[in-house]
């Protein structure tokens, strides 16, 4: 098996690396590479598990990835630091199982007529730093609702657990193929009226989100930012990609929502 890993530059997770390397040696059959793995390894916490996943994210179709913990929250993540005999283990007796999590697609079409495609794993999200963003938001081509405000993220199931929840969106269980609309400070008085709650769209839905005021706005695709172009509009839809984690032993999302949110059993 090819296997790619991904790592962050912390300690714990150098240590991680430098074990688990000759621990996967050790077993026949397995090659540590860069180019096209199997199985991408992310060690660290979910931004390294974001950036493994925009690494690899033109291979989704052959890759699966596998998370191992090291410190911060990992809500991404099923192994621990501690645990990389059993993973290498696992690894060995490998079951081809996976799951897999709907992702969305995100197009940003700048006025100066280009446009660039994106995929997420947890959300994109387009605001303005100063002053109120106006923009028309389309669902399926026909217009909404006008929304003034600081802006507006839309995630998926996975992502529904990052900035979503800090905005006050739902937590979305992953098996359900939606992406989330959810305002960012939204104005709401006797003039200016929104929805003013989260909304989930389906798989047969499409939004876009036309930018109305003048300036700069910025748009974020999971850890990346788009600023310093001019940007018209943005369309949002769910992928036909999907991510696919390596099921070896995958904790169910109820239980990781609980070990994240709630307590650590
Ligand atoms: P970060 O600042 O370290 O991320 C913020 C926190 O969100 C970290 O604790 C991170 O876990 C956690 N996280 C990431 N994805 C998650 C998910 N799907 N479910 C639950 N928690 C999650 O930045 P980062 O690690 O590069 O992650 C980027 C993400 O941060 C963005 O996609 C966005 O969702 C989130 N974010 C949230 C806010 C907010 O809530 N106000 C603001 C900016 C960004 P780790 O500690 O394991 O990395
Ligand atoms: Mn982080």
């Amino acid at each position: 098996m090819r296997i790619g890993i991904i790592h962050n530059n912390e300690a714990d997770s150098l240590r991680v690396f430098r074990d688990l390397k000759p621990l996967l040696k050790k077993k026949g059959g397995i090659e540590i590479v860069e180019r096209d793995p199997e199985l991408v390894i992310s060690i660290g916490g979910d931004g390294t598990l974001l950036s493994a996943f925009h690494r690899y994210s033109h291979q989704l179709d052959r890759i699966r990835f596998l998370g191992v913990h090291t410190g911060h929250l990992g809500f991404y993540t099923d192994w621990r630091d501690y645990e990389l005999p059993e993973l290498v283990d696992s690894l060995c007796n490998d079951n081809k199982n996976s799951v897999n999590y709907p992702l969305l697609d995100v197009i940003v079409n700048f006025s100066d007529g280009k446009s660039q495609h994106f995929l997420a794993l947890n959300e994109s999200t387009i605001r303005k730093g100063t002053r109120t963003m106006v923009c028309d938001v389309y669902i399926k081509d026909e217009l909404f609702e006008r929304f003034r405000g600081d802006g507006l993220a839309m995630s998926t199931p996975t992502g529904s657990t990052a900035h979503n929840k800090s905005v006050g969106g739902a937590v979305v269980h992953p098996s359900i193929n939606a992406m989330q609309l959810a305002e960012i400070a939204s104005l709401n008085n006797r003039v200016f009226r929104t929805l003013g709650s989260p909304s989930i769209l389906g798989p047969d839905d499409w939004v876009e989100i036309k930018v109305k005021s003048a300036g700069q706005h910025l748009v974020t695709i999971d850890q990346l930012d788009i600023s310093g172009q001019d940007i018209a509009s943005i369309q949002y839809r769910i992928a036909t990609e999907k991510i696919q984690f390596a099921a070896y032993r995958h904790m169910h999302f109820w239980r990781r929502v609980k070990e994240a949110f709630i307590r650590e059993d």
